[in-house]
């Protein structure tokens, strides 16, 4: 993109270079989107980096990337890897490694500089990242070791009770050392520990996936933790997703088997020779180690009287240690793990504890949050703390568990009564706002606990606040659903027996959470999993990794393989998901093309639209025809979406005219099939008019062109008059209701819908107690048995309207992951202010605006490298004042029908519009 030039505050900025050398600076640099990775298996990676500057206009013209075998080597002479030279572009976010073929397990350092449209930047700091393990021999000759039976204390009937394997291994380093790392694949979950100290400070590690299909490695440079002489690596495994929660329905819960290992510890020496420790029957075994059960549901149990003192150090007597075995390796290839693990991310305070008529204690963390319990507690050996998890109370103030369904969500701890005793556990996570505490020796205190809030490391990306106290709760709610629902994939809840990364939750879910984490990353692991998952024919699964066996062939859940690959693209500019998944998708297009297309529709629908507000608050599912929409229609719409963005794919990707010729054959006469069959041309109303039925074919453009404002009326009518302006879709019409709302044209709607505290709306949920998001509209009266207190599929497009339509921040669709963003706030909205940002991939973007008398106050900041069109809604010219300055000249403003577009470049900006009338 070309740099836009002659706006008026900027020539005030003409910088000398060495002034521009001070004032931008690089950030942010990193390798596949990681920083500083290890480990990872892509040849030719992809480095991005911002561009760190109070300095407005600054748009980059050229980049040079060196990439050297050591730090000392970064010089345009000896980088021995790459040299790029001084490359003509904009490009930040996507630069490809173009340099000599990087060899298995080795590091490279590298760094960048950039001359911009304000002179030329310092070379930034140094970045890293070091290559994995590529070629399946080299992991052939690991193998996997393991303990393929349960201990004598263990239980495999329906509930697993399965203690963790604790795995050591003693070496011996004679040489000088100048680097080691290693490359663990430990299943279900593992600890890595290196002479007594934990490496890394992931939690829940790795990532799950099929393991039958692909496992993650991950790696850690563990030079620092080694010295000559013996040394001790010691690791746990826990069950995680390999060793399935339940036994029972075969057909449906995926077992993978044991948990078990395969491990390289690479030893490179100062004198050019290496050395490498690898799984093998020389590794001793115990499962009888403190922690005697993990099991997600069920929750933790640990013995301290069983702890090992010194167990990873060298010296520990093992004599009655087992010898590790040969086991079956899982099937899957090994992959590196190219998303972060989860990690403790915040820590939460409980707010009361109370005692109960039985003598145990509530606490009440204020939140409902995911992750554990810290405790700190005394006693005698043998005592028995326990934990147990929920929601919410009843009305009595006991635990409410019905919802829970058969997971036990209860921790024990058994003292050793050795003083103060501080416990965590280790391969579980609970999602719960009270605690039943029982067990205590003295009366517990509030200081005695605390909250460890467990998701994938990840940044928070947005903030949002306005001056309506019921948007900001839910935004809150929102950002703890959200969050804790992230665990190496996305599931559906983290409390009841499920988990399950079900498709549907996300399809446009996804889009709206990108706004306030980076997910970048988590999803685009997803898409693997999904990819993984398909079958030969060209299925979906509706979960995936599928640990539930649902191949059920609907269109709406597995679609989301699509719309995620394309919130990827628009929101990061990420075309290689695209490029990656697109046979996969493809195939699926085509499966559902020729198994359910009859009659010119798509017939296979499973889940409807999912959750509607039913007839009676008791019910999870309404029954009244009126308030159920047809599958077929539901199916028939979104495979039309769908092909819509497949046709964008097949030219973003290129090469794939035929593709995109079928699909647009095919839209064409499925609209016309559609509006044959649902179209009601009398009443400009489709099928039995819920507003899904009208919401869907409107939004999707399948409406015909004359009857499209008749059609919107209508369902606004519906919608006040029906539904008293409250919501009625559920989880298929909600990812559509309010961008709809407002791009068609009543933004008032939206917000009033928005902004509802009765009954059904987000604020109702807020209202009675809510912290995060339910997964029904009536969770407070509905049936338990499906009932969860922390879903997020009914945020639907909520989100996304926040930042796009509130806020007015939006990535243009032609220059996508907010290299152009469009900054289109509805100001008509009863709103005095909105105050929001978010970090893209370009740095901060900012849209603060206040409505006070007679005037709209609105402040802006565009990062660096991006340029943004902004729409002031204000048609003369001179009732706009842009930094202090009257908007005379109109060269580089257009006035457009209710406001006036300035396109500007990066900047910090403050607009102020007189005689503003909403
Ligand atoms: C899950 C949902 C899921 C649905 C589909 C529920 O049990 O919790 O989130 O999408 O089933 O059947």
């Amino acid at each position: 993109m070309k740099h836009i030039i002659g706006y008026i505050v900027l020539s005030v900025f003409t910088l000398t270079t060495a002034i521009a050398q001070q004032k931008i600076g690089i950030k942010h640099l990193q390798c596949e989107m990681l920083t500083d990775p290890l480990g990872i298996d892509v040849q030719q990676p992809r480095l991005s980096w911002q561009l760190d500057t109070e300095v407005p206009d600054v748009m980059q013209i050229h980049y040079q990337v060196l990439v050297a075998s050591t730090p000392d080597k970064l010089t345009a002479t000896q980088a021995d890897y790459w040299n790029s030279g001084k490359v003509t572009s904009d490009n930040a976010m996507t630069v490809r490694y173009a340099g000599k073929k990087i060899n298995d397990k080795t590091q490279v350092y590298w760094k960048v500089k950039v001359w911009t449209t304000q002179g030329e930047t310092a070379w930034s700091n140094t970045a890293t990242w070091s290559t994995g393990i590529t070629t399946y021999t080299n992991w052939r000759s690991t193998r996997w070791i393991g303990h393929d039976q349960p201990f004598a204390w263990d239980s495999t009937d329906k509930f697993s009770v399965l203690s963790a394997r604790y795995l050591r291994k003693e070496f011996t380093i004679t040489k000088e050392l100048k680097n080691a790392k290693v490359y663990i694949m430990g299943l279900g979950l593992y600890e890595l520990y290196m002479n007594g100290n934990k490496i890394g400070n992931q939690v829940l590690a790795p990532v799950p996936t099929d393991y039958t299909e692909n496992v993650k490695y991950n790696v850690f440079d563990v030079t620092e933790q080694l010295s000559t002489g013996t040394n001790t690596l010691g690791t746990i495994l826990g069950n995680g997703r390999y060793f399935a929660m339940r036994h029972y329905k075969a057909y449906k819960v995926k077992n993978f088997g044991f948990p078990k290992m395969a491990l390289q510890l690479e030893l490179e020496y100062t004198d050019g020779t290496s050395d490498i420790i690898k799984t093998d029957e020389s590794w001793k075994l115990t499962g009888d180690g403190p922690i005697r059960s993990n099991n997600e549901y069920d929750g933790e149990i640990y013995d301290a009287r069983k702890e090992m003192r010194g167990w990873s150090t060298t010296g520990f007597d093992d004599s009655n240690w087992l010898d590790a075995t040969y086991v079956q390796a899982p099937g899957g290839f090994p992959e590196a793990q190219m998303t972060p693990n989860m990690a403790v991310m915040d820590t939460v305070y409980p707010k009361s504890i109370t005692k109960t008529e039985r003598n145990t204690y509530i606490l009440d963390m204020g939140q409902n949050m995911v992750g554990w319990l810290q405790i700190q507690t005394t006693g005698k050996t043998g005592d028995e703390v326990q934990l147990k998890f929920a929601e919410s109370l009843t009305k009595d103030g006991d635990l409410y568990i019905e919802n829970l369904r058969d997971a036990k969500v209860t921790d024990t701890y058994i003292l050793k009564g050795e003083g103060i005793e501080i416990w965590e556990p280790t391969f579980i996570f609970h999602g719960f706002r009270y605690v039943e505490i029982s067990g205590y020796r003295n009366i517990p205190k509030l200081t005695d606990f605390i909250g460890k809030v467990v998701y994938d490391h990840m940044q928070t990306t947005g903030s949002f606040e306005s001056s309506n106290a019921t948007l900001n709760q839910i935004f809150k709610n929102a950002f703890w659903g959200i969050r804790g629902n992230y665990k190496g994939m996305p599931i559906d809840c983290p409390q009841r027996n499920e988990r399950q990364p079900w498709l549907g939750d996300r399809t446009t879910g996804a889009y709206g959470e990108s706004f306030l984490f980076d997910n970048h990353t988590l999803y685009a692991k997803w898409l693997d999993d999904i990819r993984y998952s398909q079958t030969k024919d060209g299925g979906i699964p509706d979960v995936a990794p599928a640990f539930w066996n649902y191949y059920g062939d609907d269109v709406t859940w597995p679609g989301t393989y699509i719309t995620v690959a394309n919130m990827l693209y628009h929101q990061y500019g990420d075309k290689e998901v695209i490029a990656k998944n697109y046979n996969a998708m493809n195939k699926w297009i085509w499966y559902m093309y020729d198994n359910y297309m009859k009659d010119g529709l798509m017939t296979r629908d499973r889940y409807g639209d999912w959750c509607v507000p039913p007839e009676s608050l008791e019910l999870i599912h309404a029954t009244d025809p009126s308030l159920v929409t047809e599958g077929k229609l539901i199916a028939s719409a979104f495979y039309y979406h769908l092909l819509g963005i497949m046709i964008d794919f097949a030219e973003i990707t290129g090469g794939h005219e035929a593709d995109s010729k079928a699909f647009k054959e095919i839209r064409i006469a499925l609209r016309s099939e559609f509006n044959k069959t649902y179209f009601n041309n009398g009443t400009n109303t489709y099928a039995n008019n819920t507003i899904t039925a009208n919401l869907l074919p409107l939004n999707f453009g399948i409406v015909p062109e004359a009857h499209k404002e008749k059609v919107f009326k209508n369902m606004v009518t519906a919608i006040e008059t029906t539904y008293h302006s409250h919501i009625s879709t559920g989880v298929i019409g909600t990812q559509f209701l309010m961008r709809t709302l407002a791009e068609f044209g009543r933004p008032d709607l939206a917000f009033t819908i928005a902004s509802n505290t009765t009954y059904p709306s987000w604020g109702y949920m807020a209202e009675n107690g809510a912290t995060t998001i339910w997964e029904l509209w009536n969770g407070n009266t509905a049936n338990p048995k499906m009932n969860s207190q922390n879903h997020v599929m009914l945020l639907g497009d909520l989100m996304i309207w926040y930042f796009e339509h509130l806020a007015g921040i939006k990535s243009s669709e032609t220059n996508p992951g907010f290299k152009e963003i469009i900054m289109k706030p509805d100001f008509s909205v009863s709103l005095e202010y909105v105050k929001a940002s978010y970090q893209s991939n370009y740095g901060r973007i900012s849209s603060n605006w206040k409505k006070k008398r007679n005037k709209l106050y609105w402040d802006i900041t565009i990062p660096a490298n991006s340029t943004a069109k902004i729409y002031v809604p204000q048609t003369e010219l001179k009732k706009i004042k842009l930094n202090g300055n009257k908007l005379t000249n109109s060269s580089f403003a257009k006035i457009l029908a209710n406001s006036t577009l300035i396109e500007l470049p990066s900047g910090t900006y403050y607009v102020e519009v007189s005689n503003y009338k909403n």
